[in-house]
């Protein structure tokens, strides 16, 4: 066995991806599976692209190139906005692509037109979250523009909210974004294929019932892989919660003070830390650090377990009031945190089994 590894349970990602895009079909919205947290996995791309969603989105073009690969067929999302250097090979992996300026619109034009192919658009709106999209007021008049851009398919209007401003998707958020599509699709004298709502957290919205009609689209990654959505990080009935298990190995075991000896300054990370003295304490450290992982994001499978802290390469326990642990044990994790999913599919030293 390689440690340290995480495990992956695919019988329980089967479960959610199919729960969750019947459950979306059944409210008329077509599932975009998010594979970027896994890095696109291919044998976790293989099971959601089984799964019945509707395409498979990424934000890194290199994942997407392995989607490609693996299913030359499928209908692939560039998720993060395109570079102006990347166009050429955007418009020759993916078949859409997020955007919301338009000279990267004129860049995926003229780059289909050289490779002689067509390009979907969803035209990404800002509705105050602040990261990606074109401001209400723009978005007529970014499509307006694909009249001037022959290669290029509009294929509908997105948002991304609960991401950098932790902005909340409502019903007037929603029903705004739909609105935008109505006046688009009046002034091209055209259908705009979708209304894309958001990511996880748009699913209590949904859940309640509350989502407007027009919305027939989200683009989901958390959800599916968690289990959660992602306002309160509130657990998806009827999904599993963990499909992924982290197990690292113990390489020191010593009973030490709870409070370091000696001035404190600076740790490993440029932060000064502050310790309780609750007297000696049984610890453990773990041959795995924050190279791989987020710590906050661990929760340990053992009870009474505690993690004090990591540093790069080393993950330490309290394992005072837990049972009898030895050296060389491995140590299981359920694994709740978005980031600490995200650094451990990233992280090269890491070894994923699935079963
Ligand atoms: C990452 C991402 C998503 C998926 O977000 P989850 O919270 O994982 O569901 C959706 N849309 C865009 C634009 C993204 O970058």
């Amino acid at each position: 066995m390689i440690y340290p590894r995480v495990e992956i349970d695919l019988a329980k990602l089967r479960h959610n991806v199919q729960y969750l895009s019947q459950y979306c079909e059944r409210r008329g919205i077509a599932v975009a599976a998010v594979t970027k947290v896994t890095a696109a996995y291919p044998e976790i791309a293989r099971v959601i692209y089984d799964g019945g969603v509707c395409q498979l989105a990424d934000s890194r073009l290199e994942n997407l190139k392995r989607l490609r690969f693996m299913f030359p067929d499928a209908e692939l999302v560039l998720l993060r906005l395109p570079m102006l250097s990347q166009a050429d090979e955007v418009v020759q992996t993916v078949d859409i692509s997020l955007a919301s300026e338009l000279e990267t619109l004129r860049a995926l034009n003229e780059a289909a037109r050289k490779a002689d192919t067509e390009h979907g658009i969803l035209l990404m709106i800002d509705l105050g979250d602040l990261r990606e999209g074109a401001w209400p007021d723009e978005a007529v008049d970014l499509a307006r523009a694909f009249k001037d851009f022959p290669y290029l398919n509009l294929e509908g209007v997105g948002t991304n909210l609960a991401c950098y401003g932790g902005v909340i998707p409502n019903h007037e958020k929603m029903a705004q974004l739909v609105s935008i599509k109505e006046q688009i699709e009046e002034v091209l004298a055209t259908n705009l294929r979708w209304v894309s709502g958001g990511n996880s957290a748009n699913w209590k919205l949904l859940e309640s019932g509350e989502m407007p009609k027009g919305i027939n689209h989200l683009r989901i990654g958390e959800a599916l892989l968690l289990g959660r959505e992602t306002v309160n990080r509130t657990p998806i009935d009827s999904m599993h919660q963990d499909v992924f298990t982290l197990c690292a190995e113990v390489i020191e075991l010593k009973t030490k003070p709870s409070a370091p000896i000696g001035q404190v300054g600076q740790d490993a990370f440029g932060k000064t830390p502050t310790f309780h003295d609750r007297g000696k304490h049984r610890r453990a450290i773990l041959a795995v650090g924050r190279q791989d992982v987020v710590p906050e994001g661990l929760n340990p499978e053992i009870p009474g377990m505690q993690i004090l802290g990591a540093s790069s390469d080393h993950l330490i326990l309290d394992v005072e009031d837990t049972g009898p642990i030895s050296l060389g044990d491995t140590i299981r994790f359920k694994i709740h945190g978005y980031s600490a999913l995200l650094a451990l599919f990233t992280s090269g030293y890491v070894d994923k089994v699935t079963f």
